[in-house]
């Protein structure tokens, strides 16, 4: 049985109302747990030993239907897995998949550290914040104890983010592990044929480990029930990422298949986060170009199909950027606009002759305007206004973006037309020209269409904008 309204979540709770929560009443507290926007140990009350098991009972009650698993520790621990539907649209998917990129105990000691440090570094803005790796995969090429240890080392002087040990050779993962298993890293892999000594691993050092048998669902979930019978719990699955033709449909059904048996027919013996291995696409091809292209469809394919966590090799921007913007696009929530406060923001250095600018608040409107405005140096000031995250063409439409709603939205914001600039001008867009006359109505300020596309603002600029 499985919780699903704030009903049968208060049942459980105290009931006192007491607040510590942050939330007005226990039932509002519900409200957010069901949509997972809180912990369950956000009420400190409950973790008291008068509510011990109803604790339990409610934690096991709203567990997730996928297990979720922690890699590595504080600050930048991953969380893969979590999820409860199949589709997006039936709720949201949690927990965005981890892309692990590679680095193989083979480089050579300054290449090591420059490709660590530039997957450590590597960010990119996207409306309104950065776009990061998650963690570095270290890869045993050489077969060799020591020199995997040393890689090892070497990378965690070099960065915090949580690791991936790779090896099917356990004494590799035990060297690996004996300098780095207080940082929780995962293991990779157990299969049938080295799992036992790669279980004693798990046991002794308290780390989570992918099961690998590619193609053999039966040998991965027997190896699962074999692991969770022996207790435990951390698991992720790896059913094999083949790259090319029929066998890639065979692994993309086979992620189908393992998540539709989890979340829907309760299996939960492999209800655990799915392994993709993207960078299979280098094993059929020889030209690192394509292999790259490759790599990033085949991250595109799985990222949209369960893949919860992936192995990567190409750095290159042409790879990195569409996998990332995939995985941002399908791991937002689709309940919830992204969208930005609502407040009059400086673009560059403003001064009383800047013009001032009319956008709303929906983050991807919001951050292309603002992008184009400063990428222009066009000092100015920007108008958010609130919409609740719907962009100008909606807005106007389903009447969020109002000439009053404008004018409210700079009052708000403190922002007097005749302190802050000396023309008394606004310039809506072109595709909320229709508030005009309203807009002057309700706020005496002078009005002005600019144009439908915020990257045309240059161009009617030179054509309209005089400097008052
Ligand atoms: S802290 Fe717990 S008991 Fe107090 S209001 Fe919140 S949910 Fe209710």
């Amino acid at each position: 049985m499985k919780i699903n309204s704030p009903l049968e979540v208060y049942q459980y709770l105290p009931q006192t109302n007491c607040q510590e929560c942050g939330e007005l009443t226990c039932m509002a507290f519900a409200s957010h747990l069901i949509d997972r926007s809180i912990k369950l140990e956000d009420c400190k009350p409950i973790l008291e030993d008068a509510y011990k098991e109803k604790y339990q009972d409610l934690s096991e009650l709203m567990a997730p239907e996928i297990a979720e698993v922690i890699i590595g520790v504080g600050e930048h621990a991953v969380t893969v897995g979590g999820d409860d539907v199949l589709y997006r649209h039936q709720l949201t998917f949690f927990n965005p998949p981890a892309f692990a990129v590679d680095v193989w105990d083979t480089m050579s000691q300054s290449d090591l550290i420059e490709r660590v440090t530039f997957i450590k570094d590597y960010k990119k803005f996207y409306v309104g914040r950065f776009l990061t790796l998650d963690m570095i995969a270290i890869r045993s090429v050489s077969g060799d104890p020591d020199t995997f240890k040393h890689a090892v080392t070497l990378v965690m002087e070099h960065t915090e983010l949580p690791l991936v040990l790779c090896s099917l050779d356990p004494a590799v993962l035990q060297a690996g592990l004996e300098v780095a298993a207080e940082k929780k890293p995962l293991l990779y892999a157990a299969t049938k044929d080295n799992w036992q000594d790669v279980y004693d691993l798990v046991v002794e050092y308290n780390v989570p480990v992918v099961l690998f048998a590619p193609d053999e669902l039966d040998t991965l979930k027997s190896l699962a029930i074999t692991f969770i019978e022996n207790g435990c719990k951390d698991l992720i699955l790896d059913p094999g990422t083949n790259p090319q033709g029929r066998n890639l449909r065979e692994s993309f059904e086979n992620f189908i298949m393992i998540r539709r048996a989890g979340i829907k027919e309760g299996q939960k013996e492999i209800a655990f986060p799915l392994m993709a291995v993207p960078m299979t696409a280098y094993m059929t091809n020889d030209d690192p170009v394509s292999a790259s292209y490759w790599e990033t469809v085949l991250c595109g394919v799985f990222t949209v199909r369960y893949g919860d966590i992936m192995i990567l090799h190409s750095i290159e921007p042409y790879a990195l950027l569409p996998e990332m913007h995939i995985k941002d696009t399908v791991y937002t929530d689709p309940r919830t606009p992204v969208k930005v406060d609502s407040r009059v923001y400086k673009v560059g250095s403003p001064d009383k002759d800047s013009p001032v600018f009319v956008t709303t608040n929906f983050a991807l409107t919001f951050y292309t305007v603002e992008s184009d405005l400063a990428s222009n140096e066009i000092n100015c000031h920007l108008l958010a206004v609130d919409t609740d995250g719907l962009g100008v063409e909606a807005a106007v439409a389903g009447g969020q973006l109002t000439g009053k709603n404008i004018a409210d939205d700079f009052k708000k914001s403190n922002f007097d037309f005749s302190d802050k600039t000396s023309h008394n001008i606004v310039i809506i867009p072109g595709l909320a020209a229709r508030l005009q006359g309203d807009l002057e109505d309700t706020s005496g300020l002078n009005v002005m269409v600019g144009p439908p596309d915020s990257g045309r603002i240059p161009g009617w600029m030179e054509k309209n904008w005089d400097g008052k």
